[in-house]
């Protein structure tokens, strides 16, 4: 078996059950791992640690798949994980629409989370009976054809669409790859249904994975909160937030995007809800500028939604990312009237909760507004956070009131 032994005291990590080993930690390699595949993790005093999957190029050179002695990664390994995956959340509907299984037939779902489901690099999203697989680094690579067979096999989706197009596998010496992997789909736009309002889903050229079923729960609570408001929500996508703040009575609602086509798909899903086209505004533009003439205009709103997308994907890019978030925060204060709402969001793995608090206290400083902070909010629970692994808690929410 090709195996690594650590460097003396680098054992620490793996024994508090996070999945990773950093290049630095390495002191030597045993035998020849190809990319992907399974290597043993010893400490230098040759105690077992893991099993775990070999990135030969990325700086966390292996991801643990096991840290059982007697565990073999093997497919019943992999069906046992993914049907693990499955009944948790099946355990965990947060509404009766919401479902791991593929019943009823329209709901959507993330149904494997990578780290935080046992699974690094592994992304599962489920459209209906349509499954989205995204294959994040060198390990799930090595076991796409296998893992895409015990998906069919363990939830029956009628297709599987694999958009492993992620920057981040660059980093594991992987190019990108889209496109059917199992299963027939006369088209790739798809409609699912959310909370009861039906979004159209377009697995080839959406974003990520399609859809951004992170926010599930934070737009049903901007629909709870939108009554007799108006509401501008601010990088609307295909206008998730927009249409659940419409259901939920908002008294007019201004979308703003910089994709043409996002903006696109908002006005077919309004329409497929039956709103008429006065109810929502749909605008092209970026939302730096868009702000400040705004505030220009003395415009004024009672309900601002802010989820940006990630502006520091890690630790490094934090300083300039803050100023951004502080840009936008800071003029969406000012927009807001008084006992107005702001729904703030940061899906950026290298600003931690505390800091985005920092970061909106000094937005809301700067804009002259005293706020508090009514609720915090997170990824759903179809996203789980490990307890081992907090950098699976990326999504960080705050919910202020301005005095
Ligand atoms: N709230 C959405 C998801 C937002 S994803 C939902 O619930 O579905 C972030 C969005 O920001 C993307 O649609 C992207 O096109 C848009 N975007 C990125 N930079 C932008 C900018 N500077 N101005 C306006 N929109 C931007």
């Amino acid at each position: 078996m090709d195996a690594l032994i650590l460097k003396p005291d680098r054992e620490k990590s793996l024994l508090r059950r996070h999945p990773w080993v950093f290049s630095g930690a390495i002191q030597q390699v045993i035998g020849d791992p190809a990319s992907g595949a399974t290597v043993e993790i010893f400490s230098a005093d040759r105690q077992f640690l893991a099993r775990a999957a070999y990135s030969p190029t990325s700086q966390i050179r292996a991801r643990v798949w096991t840290f059982d002695p007697d565990e073999m990664v093997d497919v019943e390994f992999f069906r046992r994980k993914i049907r693990n995956a499955l009944e948790r959340r099946a355990a965990w509907n947060f509404s009766p629409r919401d479902s791991a299984a593929l019943q009823p037939a329209s709901g959507a779902m993330r149904l494997i989370h990578a780290e935080s489901d046992g699974l690094p690099g592994l992304v599962v999203d489920r459209y209906g009976d349509v499954l989205v697989l995204q294959v994040l680094t060198a390990g799930v690579e090595f076991w796409r054809e296998t893992l895409a067979d015990l998906l069919l096999e363990v939830t029956g989706a009628r297709a599987i669409y694999e958009r492993s197009d992620a920057d981040v596998r660059a980093l594991e010496g992987l190019p990108p790859r889209t496109g059917l992997l199992r299963g027939t789909l006369p088209a790739t736009r798809l409609t699912i249904d959310e909370d009861g309002l039906k979004f159209i889903v377009d697995v080839a050229f959406g974003h990520k994975t399609g859809f951004y079923l992170d926010q599930h729960l934070n737009r049903r609570r901007v629909g709870q909160l939108a009554a007799g408001r108006e509401v501008l929500n601010c990088f609307c996508y295909t206008g998730a937030f927009s249409l659940h703040a419409a259901r939920g009575g908002a008294k007019n609602v201004l979308s703003l995007d910089s994709s043409a086509d996002a903006l696109a798909i908002g006005q077919e899903n309004a329409a497929l809800n039956g709103f008429s086209p006065e109810a929502l505004e749909w605008l092209e533009a970026d939302v730096f500028t868009a702000l400040r003439k705004f505030r220009d205009q003395n415009r004024a709103w009672d309900l601002i939604v802010l989820d940006p997308p990630k502006f520091a994907p890690t630790a490094a890019q934090a300083e300039k990312a803050a100023r951004g978030y502080k840009d936008i925060n800071r003029l969406a204060f000012k927009l807001l009237r008084p006992g107005g709402i702001l729904v703030t969001f940061s899906c950026s793995g290298g600003i931690d909760a505390a800091l985005f608090q920092k970061i909106v206290a000094s937005a809301a400083l700067d804009a002259g507004v005293e706020a508090q902070i009514v609720e915090y909010l997170a990824q759903s629970p179809d996203h789980p956070v490990s307890i081992h692994f907090p950098e699976g808690a990326y999504l960080k929410g705050l919910v202020c009131v301005k005095a």
